[in-house]
This record gives structure tokens, sequence and C-alpha cells, in this order.
């Protein structure tokens, strides 16, 4: 229901429950806590909180600036505390009060008085995220007073397994928790009741992917003449991987894969190389990728090993995207790669018989859906260089084959990551100066200001300067960032992909699968300020050649946690040892979105959770199906 037609809640409060994303009653009952205030006995060095009876009743005593200043004693200690001069007269001789504050020998500076001795059990406040104009505690009376019914996903036996509550109690405990036991049965109850639909939902889609493919003859002597002229010999997870996708293609059922591969593992050949095959068998085949640049790179790419065929580029800055769509629905389009443009309304293919999505960690689950959902059933094949260990794999992507790709090209030599803090950039200039005196290029990245673009392009212009000042004789230098306008854009890249430019200052945009071969340094200033996957991500742009190539990063703090990269170039390690040392954050690299995004549950701490998840939702599937299915109504959703 409506929240309107709640009684007792004012436009006011309505309109700031709305700013919380807060706009019916189920929103209302299941905005949870993030965090309780457990106030139990304690005496700590930060903090005493204690109870007592009033020994020598409160006495205040007025200071300027209507400030005020209140003195009373229970049996231990005398406490003072400011401006709560108004309590005055309920702090009388005998009465009971809990104390929260600082010791000081044997007075208490205390910062909140309440009424009442501590209870065997701690009292557990609530504290939920808020906007100005209203208060954590006002937004946990009016969940109180909603009184709706929510439906019981999870099934029965599971509950006794178990020993869950009723999901009202539970819910009532989230936001009124008696004690902590209370409080922390009911967040894993929640939790799990969101990992539980989650892995139906995929383990469901897995029940049914064997969806009828498409016809698909090959030519094989076509496709082998294609793989000869490959500028390099695959690798052995390559020629496995390519091998798997063939498989696929001709089994008669729809193919549904990930590739998971490191940076660097040469992920690309392989989406082309399947491009082709499904060209072979005379379906049009898309290729979608997260940004602009890789966009532009992938189209010069794919053009030099598929010259013959007719490929065209579409992303949002395309200026003659009337042509283009008109070309794609007559089929004179054989190959389209684009950004989420190619998911656009307006573009009609032929007949698409292969969506490829690159970097698919980029895009949200519904972007994904709606390129999927484009041709009649596309053979579907992710891209992502985002290392999740495997375990997680296969539950997270329970509903994909997948393949893993290890081997880097032969020949490769491990980047050189190295650490050094701003005391040091004369070292780092000389690191930098070598590899141009050689031949070879240099990315420098920007310290990254999430917030602000403008900043960012602060930053970069701040560095020019810098390098400039450095390099400006002997070398040119050019810059890169999001402001750019896409044909300034292009033409950065141009010029840095053909050495024209030697030095290229950048923000993260080229984070993601930029390929420049006789690039092998780069320098990333505030390096802190990266997480570990992103920085790992950056490496990969350097070492694409079987020269030494060299990683270093300037950073004053947080050394410790920079140091993993320095150690270890296997991108699997270092997202295990990102999530110990943080214990979350950007494990996977994932923007999650849509289904991936739970109000209480922790992809990357609750494992366990997520594991037992895995395995009941198999179980309830095998024997409860109908059932699970029928509670379960989010389930329509799915395609
Ligand atoms: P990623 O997996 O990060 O997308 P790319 O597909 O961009 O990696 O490949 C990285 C670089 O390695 C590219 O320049 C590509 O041409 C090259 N490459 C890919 N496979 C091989 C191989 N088997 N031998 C040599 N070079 C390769
Ligand atoms: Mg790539």
């Amino acid at each position: 229901m409506e929240l309107e037609k709640v009684s007792g809640i004012s436009a006011k409060t309505l309109n700031n429950l709305n700013k919380l994303g807060i706009k019916t009653e189920q929103d209302l009952k299941t905005y949870y806590p993030y965090r309780y205030n457990i106030i139990k006995k304690t005496i700590t060095e930060e903090k005493i909180i204690t109870d007592g009876v009033i020994i020598k009743e409160a006495k205040v005593t007025y200071l300027k600036n209507k400030r005020d200043k209140m003195t009373l004693e229970i049996e231990n200690y005398e406490v003072v505390i400011f401006n709560r001069g108004y309590l005055k007269n309920q702090l009388t001789k005998n009465k009971n009060i809990t104390i929260i504050g600082k010791l000081n020998e044997n007075k208490i500076i205390a910062t909140e008085i309440k009424l009442g001795l501590i209870d065997e059990n701690p009292i557990i406040e609530p504290i939920y995220h808020t906007v100005k104009g209203i208060t954590s505690l006002q937004i946990n009376n009016l969940v109180n007073k909603i009184n709706i019914k929510f439906p019981e996903l999870i099934p029965k036996d599971i509950k006794r397994k178990y020993n869950f509550l009723e999901k009202e109690e539970c819910l009532k405990n989230i936001h009124n928790p008696k004690t902590e036991q209370q409080l922390y049965q009911a967040i894993n109850q929640i939790k799990y009741e969101e990992l539980f639909i989650f892995m139906i939902k995929i383990n469901y889609l897995k029940q049914n992917k064997k969806i009828k493919g498409l016809y698909r003859p090959i030519n094989q002597k076509k496709l082998e003449l294609m793989l000869k002229k490959i500028p390099f010999k695959l690798t052995e997870d390559q020629l496995t991987t390519s091998k798997e996708i063939y498989n696929d293609l001709t089994s008669g059922k729809r193919m549904n894969r990930l590739i998971l591969g490191d940076v660097g593992s040469g992920k690309t050949i392989i989406s082309i190389i399947a491009l082709y095959m499904n060209y072979l068998s005379s379906y049009q085949g898309a290729l979608m990728v997260p940004t602009e640049i890789l966009a532009t790179q992938h189209y010069e790419y794919i053009k030099k090993i598929l010259p013959d065929l007719n490929i065209k580029l579409l992303t949002g800055k395309t200026k003659n995207k009337s042509k283009i769509r008109s070309e794609l629905k007559n089929k004179e389009i054989d190959i389209i790669i684009g950004t989420h443009a190619l998911t656009s309304k307006k573009v009609e293919y032929n007949n698409l018989g292969l969506v490829i999505t690159d970097e698919q960690h980029r895009f949200g689950v519904n972007q994904r859906a709606e390129l999927k959902n484009k041709g009649k059933k596309p053979d579907i094949l992710y891209l992502s260089a985002t290392p999740i260990p495997r375990t997680y794999a296969i539950t997270l992507f329970g509903d994909m084959d997948i393949s893993t790709i290890k081997s880097k090209p032969e020949g490769r030599l491990e980047n050189l990551t190295y650490l050094k803090n701003n005391t040091q950039i004369t070292e780092v200039l000389k690191m930098m100066y070598q590899e141009i005196k050689k031949g070879y290029q240099v990315y420098v990245i920007a310290p990254l200001i999430e917030e602000s673009e403008k900043i960012d392009l602060e930053n970069v212009m701040k560095l020019k300067d810098k390098m400039e000042l450095a390099f400006g004789k002997i070398c040119n230098i050019d810059i890169m960032h999001s402001k750019l306008s896409t044909k300034q854009k292009e033409v950065a890249m141009k010029k840095f992909h053909s050495n024209q430019t030697q030095i290229l200052i950048s923000t993260t945009v080229i984070e993601v699968g930029v390929d420049v071969k006789n690039a092998t340094c780069m320098v990333v200033f505030d390096a802190h300020r990266f997480g570990l996957a992103a920085l790992h991500q950056l490496r990969g742009r350097i070492g694409r050649n079987n020269v030494q190539s060299y990683f270093i990063l300037i950073s004053d703090i947080e050394a410790k946690r920079l140091e993993i990269l320095t150690k270890t170039n296997d991108g699997f390690k270092i997202s295990e040892a990102d999530l110990k040392l943080r214990g979350s954050g950007d494990f996977f690299g994932i923007k999650q979105s849509g289904d991936m995004q739970f109000k209480l549950a922790d992809l990357n701490k609750d494992y366990k959770l997520l594991m037992a998840a895995k395995d009941d939702s198999i179980e309830q599937l095998k024997h409860n199906k109908t059932k699970i299915l029928q509670t379960i109504t989010t389930i329509k959703q799915l395609d």
C-alpha cells in the first residue's frame, strides 16, 4: 500500500521518507537499521555505561550562550552533563538512572542520561540512515505502526532446520530487538532469505537453460582458414575455450557461457572467433562493451582480423545512427560493435544469433538482458576479467557454463610493481625516462576523486603541467578524461596507439580493456585512492608485449594494502587478499546491480550463508518445485 494512506504520516514526513527511497508500506517495513546502539554495562578508557540510584539530586548552573551544566551523584560516581538542564526535575533522589559517558577518575562526564536501570539484557537502539527532518527514532516509530502481512518465502522445512521465526516475528525483531541473540538471529534470517531467493532464481534458470538453440551449420574449412590467419599462436586455454564455444553453438541448445580470464589473458580474440563461427552459420553478431574507447578499439581490431566482413560501430555518439540501424535491419551488417546503445529500443536486428558482452561485470543485469532478448534466442557469451574464485563463480553464475582462462600468451613477462612515496618522485621520473628513451610509452594515472569529474580534470591538468616540465622537450604528452568529446577521445587514443604521443595522462577511463602493446610503464598517483581490483585492472594495460613492463604506485599512506600488488600478479590472489584485509570491498570489482543487490546480505562476507542457500535451493527445486515457484512470485520476472 502507498504510504499516503497510512494514517498519521504527514506530507512532510512522507516527503522525507520518499527521499530515503521509501514509497510503500513494504518499503518502510523492510527499511532495516544499518547499525544498533547496544547499551550494556561497560567500562573502558573510552566509554562508561553504568547505572545506579541517585543519592544527590541534580543541580544546574547556567552558563553563557544558553548553555548549562548539571551535576548529580549516584552511588559510586559523580556525574556531570552539559545542556540537559531540562531533565533536572526528573533527576531527583532515589531515582534509577543509566549514564553513558567518559570516566575521569571518579567523575563521569556524561553524554547521555536515561531513566531506569540497565536490564540484564542490554538496551538495543536501532539506528537508521536518515535525512534532515526525520530522526532514526521517528523512523522506528513509523515502522512499528505498519501492520502488513509478508509472504513467507522460506519453506517450512528449511525454517525448521534453522529454527527460523515467522516472517512477521523476524521483522519485529530486526526493528526492535530485545536481546543481542534475537538481533543476530533476525539479521541472519533476513540475509538468508535474500540469498535463498537469489539462489532459487539462479538454479531455476540453470534447470531451464536447456532452451533449444539455433541451427548452425558451420563450415569447418573456412573456420580453420580464419584461425590460421590469427597473427599469434593461441594459448591452450584460448583453444579449449574456443572449442567449448563451438560445441555450445552446434549443440542444438542455447549457449549461455561466461569466460573468466584475468586481464591480458586474451579474451578478445576468443570473442572474434565466436563471432566468426556465428557469421559462418549466417547470423548477425553483436559485441557490447562498456566504454566508447573500448568499442572503437575492438572495432579496429576485429576489422583487421576479419577484413571481409561488414563490421560497424554503434555508440551513443555515432553520427549516422539511422543509416546503421537500417543496415542492421536489412542484414547488410554482419557484426556490430558498440556500447549499451546496442540495446536501444530503436535498434532492430535482422537475425541476431550471438550476443557477446565484454567486461560483463560493468553492466547491470537489466542491460545485459535487454540485448539478450533482442533476437529470437541468440546464443550468449559473457567475458569478464573479474577474478572470482571458482566456487563463488559457480554459485553466483550457476545459470551459466563457465570457462576459465588461466594461461597468459606465451613469452609474457610478469609486470614489475613498485611502491614509491612522493619523496621518491625523481626516481620515478627516471624510470619513466628510461622507458621513453627505449622508444616505449607511459601511462600516468591521475588520482581518483569519485565524486567530482571536475576535480578529476584538474588533477589531470596539474599532472600535465608537471610532466611537460619534466619531459616536454623530449616527447609528446596528451590527456584523456571523461569530459573530452568522443572525437577528442578517439584522437587521443589513436595518437597513443600509433606512438605519436609517448605519455598519456588519464583518469581511470582507460581502466577497462585498453590495449596498447608499446606501453611498458604506468605510474599511478595517490594509489591509495584506488581499490586493489581497480589497480590490478589498470596494471593489465601494460605488459601486453614480450618486454619488461613497470607498474609504479605512488602513495604516502596505506602501504600495506598496496604491497600485495608488488607481490603477485594473480588477480585471484589479490581479490582474496583484499577480502582478508578489508573484510569486504570490491572483491568482485562488480558494480552490483539488479539481481545481486541485497538489503542485508553481503556477497563478500556471507559466504557460508550463501553456500547454505545454494544447497537448500537446489534441494527445494528438486523436491518442492511447484510450491517454491508459486511462493516466490518474483520468479515470474525471470526471462
Ligand atoms: P583481455 O583478456 O584483457 O581482454 P586482450 O584480449 O585485450 O586481453 O589481449 C591482450 C593482448 O594480448 C592483445 O594485444 C592481444 O592481441 C594479445 N594476445 C591475445 N592472445 C594472444 C596469444 N595467444 N599470443 C600472443 N598475444 C596474444
Ligand atoms: Mg578485454
